[in-house]
């Protein structure tokens, strides 16, 4: 790692980390918080308010990470949190339907064509183990097709060559995952269409589904390239295996319909999370109805989960998504394109080698001018560049994700101020950049 000070301390969220450390592993509840792959001590958030965050010892940042994606209208969107206050008003949580999980089912089945039947779970992970699940089931076939990089949460089998957290700490698989469950996983390299070819004539009729994210995040955002989502769907159904689009990342935010609204492939499933949520546990999984018919109670793929549909986190997932009109997109859109032209600039007034890597309003900067089409390629970038920037903004306010494998996320509340304080600290976070070394 390259030799980096940090350039002022953070005592309170020094010992908050100092306490967290000997009660929790490594202090976190999800690896990559930790801060192990910039260094440096993870700073402890108490609120948020539009585009900022305030940290425990009173400094404020200007978010780029919006809770790795859901809080697209920013941080106490007053409607979505009077929304919640209605809905605790009422009892947190039943144990029995609700009108709320409806009216988000339907929100949901309305936005995204492809999905004509949902099931609400509570997170990303438990949408992609059951979309898995459900296409064994269908199928009666074991086989998994993933790409490299590409992270659908932590489901044991897909945990093979998983970008992100994953792709942060360079692990290549991890201990706990038994060659079974691993072993029905095929791993290959993404945006490549011939490996999934190869595949599919090597393992005949064995393969249920291959699953990809619609436009991946977690190895920091490399987008399909033109026609691989659409070669995907069609080998899958050349071969009677199931195309399953992992959205919880991209859903409802690249678009009003997520990727699926950008690039027009329709998968046999869905899932989706994140957004969805409005910052409360809520996620889904969708698709065909005559798929989604295997599911119990109707059908025979057991599914189930004492806080799907959650009264409040429904309420919050509602009221968020319903505040995501056209204008809304036309805005994250915009504030996106303009941070990263600023980010160019900077880089490039610095002659930092980058690429900007955007996918709509998710993007990301590889340090590399080399074109990024795939794991491999991602990995070949100067991350201890990412260290030097990443450091050098969080001391002049302004919060990124902590490892250059991920997306930056911007909301609708990025304003002309917030866009302003990044525009600053950009100069000599590029300086450092550029003067970092291995
Ligand atoms: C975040 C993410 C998941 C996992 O969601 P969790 O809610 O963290 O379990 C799955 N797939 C993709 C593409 C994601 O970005």
């Amino acid at each position: 790692m390259a030799c980096v000070s940090f350039p002022y301390d953070a005592p309170v969220s020094q010992t908050l980390f100092d306490r967290a450390s000997l009660v929790t592993p490594g202090g976190v509840n999800s690896p990559v918080r930790a801060f192990r792959a910039v260094g440096g001590t993870p700073r402890f958030m108490v609120s948020g308010t539009g585009p900022y965050l305030t940290d425990a010892d009173g400094r404020e940042y200007v978010d780029l990470v919006c809770s790795w994606g859901p809080m697209i209208l920013g941080h106490s969107h007053p409607e979505v949190i009077a929304a919640v206050q209605e809905a605790v008003a009422r009892g947190t949580s039943f144990g029995t339907p609700g009108e709320g999980e409806v009216a988000l089912a339907e929100e949901i089945v309305a936005r995204i064509e492809p999905v004509e039947q949902v099931r609400l779970v509570s997170s990303g992970t438990e949408a992609t183990m059951s979309a898995i699940r459900l296409a064994r089931g269908f199928t009666g076939r074991a086989k998994v097709v993933k790409f490299a990089g590409c992270y659908h949460g932590h489901v044991d089998a897909l945990l093979a060559a998983a970008g992100s957290g994953v792709a942060t700490f360079g692990l290549p698989d991890t201990p706990g995952v038994t060659g079974a469950q691993a072993g029905d996983t095929i791993v290959l390299p993404y945006n490549d269409l011939e490996a999934v070819r190869t595949a599919f004539a090597a393992h005949p009729g064995e393969i249920a589904c291959v699953i990809t994210e619609a436009s991946p995040g977690n190895m920091g955002v490399v987008p399909p390239l033109d026609g691989f989502n659409a070669g995907l769907k069609e080998i899958c159904a050349a071969n009677g295996a199931l195309y399953i689009s992992d959205e919880v990342m991209t859903g409802f935010r690249t678009s009003k319909a997520g990727w699926f609204g950008v690039d027009g492939v329709r998968p046999d499933l869905m899932t989706f999370g994140k957004v969805m949520g409005g910052g409360f546990p809520a996620a889904a999984f969708g698709g065909r109805a005559d798929v989604m018919a295997h599911l119990a109670p109707v059908g025979p793929v057991y599914q189930a989960g004492t806080l799907s549909g959650n009264p409040v986190a429904t309420a919050a997932g509602l009221a968020q998504l319903r505040l995501l009109d056209d204008a809304a997109y036309t805005k994250v859109d915009a504030v996106s394109a303009e941070i990263q032209a600023l980010v160019s600039e900077a880089f490039t007034k610095e002659g930092v080698a980058h690429t900007v890597s955007a996918a709509s309003n998710m993007f990301s900067v590889f340090f590399t001018d080399q074109p990024v089409r795939n794991y491999e390629d991602a990995k070949k970038q100067e991350a201890f560049r990412f260290t030097a920037f990443f450091h050098s903004m969080l001391a002049q306010g302004v919060y990124l994700p902590p490892s250059a494998f991920e997306s930056w996320f911007v909301s609708t509340a990025h304003d002309t101020q917030a866009v302003e304080r990044i525009a600053a600290a950009l100069p000599a976070a590029a300086r450092a950049a550029s003067e970092a070394t291995a």
